[in-house]
């Protein structure tokens, strides 16, 4: 099997994690990415420092002066607890070319642009640059709107059942009309309805 190529990143990362809580400077950490580098792919890495720099604005390393990172688990737990930084936001854009990720417009298309978390937070989605995706105003309306009209379908869904077995002719008809135009719109359509 092949193994995935190291990169800069990877190796940042394991550095930090062998030393955590521990404020390190520039100069032992490029010096040991470098060291690395060099014995895995026989050139040296591109600007370790860029990407050092970039690990703190993803949230992963607290800045504790110039040039002095710190890697803390609980403090990178934390932030992906929270909303996302402007920095994710801007590279999240960036990675999905500033459109749409489910209608492919962009600004240029006068569409205003948001940065959505895919597996939302209150089930647990972390704030990180992999959870994140772009967004139009409609879509990201949408998204929202429709997981709030999963419960009604469901609770339509339940009422229809029971109106069925005590025979409520009326209380059928009402639950029928309204799964209807939910069926006509294709809303929810992952909750099935039988008749
Ligand atoms: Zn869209």
């Amino acid at each position: 099997m092949r193994q995935k190529k190291k990169t800069i990143k990877d190796l940042i990362i394991e550095y930090f994690k062998a030393h955590p809580k521990k404020d390190i400077a520039h100069g032992p950490i490029v010096d040991w990415v470098e060291e690395q580098y060099l014995k895995l792919y026989k050139r040296k890495p591109r600007d370790p420092w860029r990407a050092i720099r970039k690990l703190h604005e993803e949230g992963f390393l607290i800045k504790v002066s110039k040039g002095i990172y710190r890697y803390e688990a609980e403090a990178v737990e934390q932030r992906e607890l929270e909303d996302f930084t402007p920095e994710q936001k801007a590279q999240i854009l960036e990675r999905d070319g500033y459109k749409c990720v489910s209608c492919g417009r962009g600004r240029e298309d006068g569409v205003e642009l948001h940065v959505d978390h895919i597996k939302p937070k209150y089930l647990g989605g972390k704030s990180t640059i992999e959870n994140g995706q772009t967004l139009c105003a409609q879509h990201n309306f949408i998204k929202k709107t429709l997981r709030q009209t999963e419960t009604g379908k469901k609770m339509f869904i339940r009422l229809y059942e029971l109106a069925k077995k005590e025979g409520n002719e009326e209380l059928k008809r009402f639950c029928v009309d309204i799964l209807e135009t939910y069926e006509k719109y294709d809303i929810n359509g992952h909750i099935r309805w039988r008749r």
